[in-house]
């Protein structure tokens, strides 16, 4: 048996979503009007994830659920919540704000050429893509080594990493 006191201190939330995006721009507003006087929208990173994989990828409900290592009907309810924020901050007029949510940020995995070193990346942190140098030996030369299959297409550092490839 743990004590309650041990589970209080490392809290952990029961599911986290697994995302392979974190945005940059975090706050949209109606033009025109101050944000302290707009009620807000708080979106949560795996929501944003969830239409982003969805609606804008394209992908089916089933394959979202398992990049996001969650269940479909999670899924179902990431993305019903999302649709429904967006919409009222859109018919309302109010702000949207993307933030918190019980998410960890997928790794970006990469292979140096030069020296074979195997590293990883987190997902929208450090360096993009064509910039990443090895942390090793310093080497430019680094190969994205898990691109297959879905998404990547679309993001930016994606397109810049499939270059390389062909490269
Ligand atoms: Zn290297």
């Amino acid at each position: 048996m743990y004590s309650e006191t041990e589970a209080n201190d490392l809290p952990r939330p029961p599911k986290d979503r697994r995302v392979e995006f974190l945005p940059d721009v975090t706050v949209f507003k109606p033009a025109g009007t101050p944000l302290r006087e707009l009620d807000e929208e708080v979106l949560t990173v795996e929501e944003l994830e969830a239409i982003r994989l969805k609606d804008l990828e394209g992908l089916q409900q089933e394959e979202c659920a398992r990049i996001m290592q969650i269940s479909r009907p999670t899924f179902q309810r990431d993305l019903v919540s999302a649709r429904e924020k967006i919409a009222r901050a859109l018919v309302e007029g109010r702000a949207l704000r993307i933030e918190g949510g019980n998410y960890r940020v997928a790794m970006r995995k990469f292979k140096c050429r030069k020296c074979n070193h195997d590293f990883e990346v987190p997902f929208g942190t450090g360096k993009r893509g064509i910039e990443m140098t090895c942390p090793q030996c310093g080497d430019e030369n680094v190969q994205r080594t898990d691109c297959k299959g879905h998404g990547f297409g679309n993001m930016p550092w994606g397109r810049r990493g499939r270059e390389r490839d062909d490269g």
